[in-house]
């Protein structure tokens, strides 16, 4: 259930009001020296039209003139010192208006070369005992300062960052600092603060004006980290406060059902469970029974790696709905899932005697018939099934709860579908998929999230191995080691979205090749994207079975498919992958009681994708790798491109400034249930902001 593009929209024209200072809101970028027509249209590209606009354009980066002490200077890196001129410069010229300066300097502490290109007319100037400061790259083996700019004298203070703007065409930074400086004074004293005192003290934030001027001419490091805190709070404050008053609305306007379970019953059910549950799975089993009972709809998101035990968590809610007389559901995103989960609620709930069907696109037509009047006369109580349970001609009798496994896979379109069946039933996501946290309460900010973050205890870890493509043979000896003592393997082939093509050639090939290699001896499938879906159910039946002891495939690969004797996979350029999809794929064995094996055959060739092959070797823990995920790839990247629904912040940066998400999503929840929030005229404009953003009616998404 990601970001609906509506909100995007919403934040977008939210970020981009013009209210947020007072006359400058009106007052056209013209109105600064300097700017015509010609300018004007360069401005407006950058979505600049206003003063204000301007001044809430802010720098992507900073150019750092901090003095600093060429000892610690690492190589290649960009510097400023303050030096005395030693030697005399000399002049080489290199061709036609092209010239090489070169002079010794005196740091205060060591003597260094400082090399100008083309600008042999400083040597007039560049005379023994004068003081310069001078910046640029600094090259550590040779000890030279290749300078990219230099003045005159001592450093001024005041001059620690200058700001570098995104710009186009023929707009120049200089010009453009001195339109953005005007601005700023032309805007002094007339802007809108928008943060309450209140708050601003609390966390010792710069006020609107300080934090302008800080953004854009920090007077030093500080003034620059002052700046950005301030904006970075202010930003998540108000995605905070809308997804909160968004939550708020709902819990007002979309009545839930209360689904009165019979408590002993349940405990009872628990009881007969053949193993004990995990502290974790007691707790989501509680905050999921709690929303059963509140009279609000429940939209809860159950996270949980894979293997955590969610099905069972699944089982326990569904049974405590049949107690209090409501109809449940749970459904699968493929027919195999479905049929998984309907094996293993089946034997759970039949010594119970709660009545359980499976429907899917396969069922018979005579089958389907009299399911669908045993659901509208309430006799079968769970139904378990893919998209087929929501078919035009599918009535319930009472249907309570509603549980979704793999989300990601659908969600939003069922979501609406059961709507407009006139339902309402309270509604569980299951995702084995780790979320950091961060980006879970970002995406999924309107839901509840439940987290099962243990594992059953005694579990063998996957032992994972990283080789190199050389050793190719080796990881093949490994595998016929495992198939030998009557295990199943997986191959994963990569699959990259926009050459999907190339890559499914790439499985054919090493299908091809373990083919000849395992000729006679073990039965190799194949499996990818472009297969019909038939054919896909097929290939993973005779997996499932026993009949293909290899299966060679993308990563099309079922999330969810448990097949527990398969012991060992194999896959081909693993650091093409993510580490979250690593993990799942990697969570396709290890499910039985072997031990398993996991072999990334990788030659990377970037720290970064060393770093991955390692995080794997080292940790089987889901929400361990998707932390290290989204600090090596970032949020954009993290929930691959297409799906990814985070809004796209200013400013804020999910990855460092996740503190700050907390905080001010703590703030949110106690402003929005503040009933001084709604009537002082301090949070007048941040209700404003509330009120066009359309999150007090209820509005977002599906
Ligand atoms: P997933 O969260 O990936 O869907 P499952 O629900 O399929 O995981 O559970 C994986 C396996 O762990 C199943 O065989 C299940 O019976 C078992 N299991 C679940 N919870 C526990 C527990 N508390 N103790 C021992 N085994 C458990
Ligand atoms: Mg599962």
């Amino acid at each position: 259930m990601l970001l609906h593009r509506l909100e995007k929209q919403l934040l977008q024209k939210y970020l981009e009001r013009e209210d947020i200072l007072g006359q400058i809101e009106l007052e056209p970028v013209t109105n600064i020296k300097g700017v015509g027509t010609e300018t004007a249209e360069l401005l407006n590209e950058l979505g600049i039209y206003h003063i204000h606009d301007l001044i809430m354009y802010f720098p992507y980066r900073y150019e750092d003139f901090r003095l600093k002490d060429l000892a610690e200077t690492p190589h290649n890196e960009q510097v400023t010192i303050e030096a005395r001129v030693e030697g005399m410069p000399v002049v080489f010229f290199t061709g036609r208006k092209k010239s090489r300066l070169q002079v010794s300097v005196f740091s205060g502490r060591h003597i260094v070369k400082v090399v100008f290109f083309n600008q042999h007319y400083l040597k007039e100037r560049l005379t023994p005992g004068t003081i310069i400061t001078v910046s640029g790259k600094w090259d550590r083996g040779r000890q030279t300062i290749t300078a990219s700019s230099v003045k005159f004298g001592a450093k001024e203070i005041n001059q620690d960052f200058e700001p570098v703007y995104r710009l186009k065409g023929n707009l120049h930074q200089n010009k453009f600092r001195k339109f953005m400086r005007q601005a700023l004074d032309l805007a002094k004293g007339q802007m809108a603060e928008k943060l309450p005192n209140k708050i601003r003290q609390q966390y010792q934030l710069l006020s609107i004006e300080e934090a302008l001027e800080g953004i854009h001419f920090p007077k030093d490091a500080n003034h620059l980290k002052q700046a950005r805190r301030r904006f970075v709070y202010e930003e998540l404050l108000m995605f905070q406060l809308r997804i909160q008053a968004l939550r708020k609305s709902r819990k007002e306007h979309e009545k839930g059902i209360v689904i009165q379970y019979d408590l002993e019953k349940l405990k009872k059910f628990i009881q007969q469970i053949p193993f004990e549950l995990t502290n974790a799975q007691k707790r989501v089993v509680n905050e999921i029974c709690k929303d059963l009972k509140s009279p609000f709809r429940m939209n809860r998101l159950l996270q949980g790696d894979v293997g955590s035990g969610k099905t069972i968590v699944a089982a326990i809610t569904l049974y405590a709905c049949v107690t209090a007389g409501f109809q449940g559901a749970l459904m699968a995103p493929t027919e195999i899932l479905a049929e998984q989960h309907y094996a293993s609620l089946e034997s759970l709930f039949q010594p119970m005697g709660v009545k359980i069907a499976l429907l899917t696109g396969s069922t018979k037509a005579k089958d389907r018939k009299i399911i669908l009047e045993q659901l509208e006369n309430g006799e079968i109580q769970v139904i378990i099934g893919t998209h087929a349970l929501i078919q035009p001609d599918v009535t319930f009798n009472r249907l309570g709860f509603v549980i979704t496994d793999e989300q990601h896979r659908f969600g939003v379109e069922q979501r609406r579908i059961l709507r407009e069946k006139g339902m309402h039933p309270d509604v569980l996501f299951m995702t084995a998929t780790p979320i950091p946290r961060t980006l879970a309460i970002t995406a999924f900010g309107e839901m509840d999230i439940s987290v099962i973050d243990e594992m059953p205890s005694g579990r063998k870890q996957i032992e994972t191995h990283w080789m190199k493509k050389e050793q190719l043979n080796a990881s093949l000896v490994k595998m016929e080691m495992e198939l030998k003592k009557g295990r199943q393997a997986y191959v994963i082939c990569p699959l990259i979205e926009e050459s999907e093509k190339i890559d499914v050639q790439n499985a054919v090939e090493v299908y091809e090749q373990l083919r000849r290699i395992f000729h006679g001896r073990y039965k190799v499938g194949l499996m990818h994207g472009r297969l019909h879906p038939d054919e896909k159910d097929q290939v993973m039946r005779d997996f499932k079975e026993g009949n293909i002891h290899v299966l060679v495939s993308t990563t099309v690969v079922e999330v969810g498919v448990n097949v527990p004797n398969a012991s060992f996979m194999l896959i081909y350029d693993a650091d093409r992958f993510g580490l979250a999809q690593l993990h799942q794929l990697r969570g396709r064995v290890g499910r039985g009681n072997y031990q398993s094996y996991c072999v990334l055959l990788a030659n990377p060739k970037t720290d970064e994708g060393i770093e991955r092959m390692r995080s794997m070797t080292e940790t089987n823990d889901g929400f361990r790798l998707a932390e290290k995920d989204l600090e090596l790839r970032g949020p954009g990247d993290f929930f691959g491109k297409k799906q990814s629904g985070l809004p796209e912040f200013k400013i804020a940066d999910l990855v460092h400034d996740y503190r700050v998400l907390e905080v001010a999503r703590n703030d949110a929840v106690k402003l929005i249930n503040d009933e001084r929030f709604w009537k002082e005229d301090e949070y007048r404009l941040l209700r404003e902001m509330l009120e066009q953003s359309g999150a007090l009616n209820g509005e977002r998404m599906d």
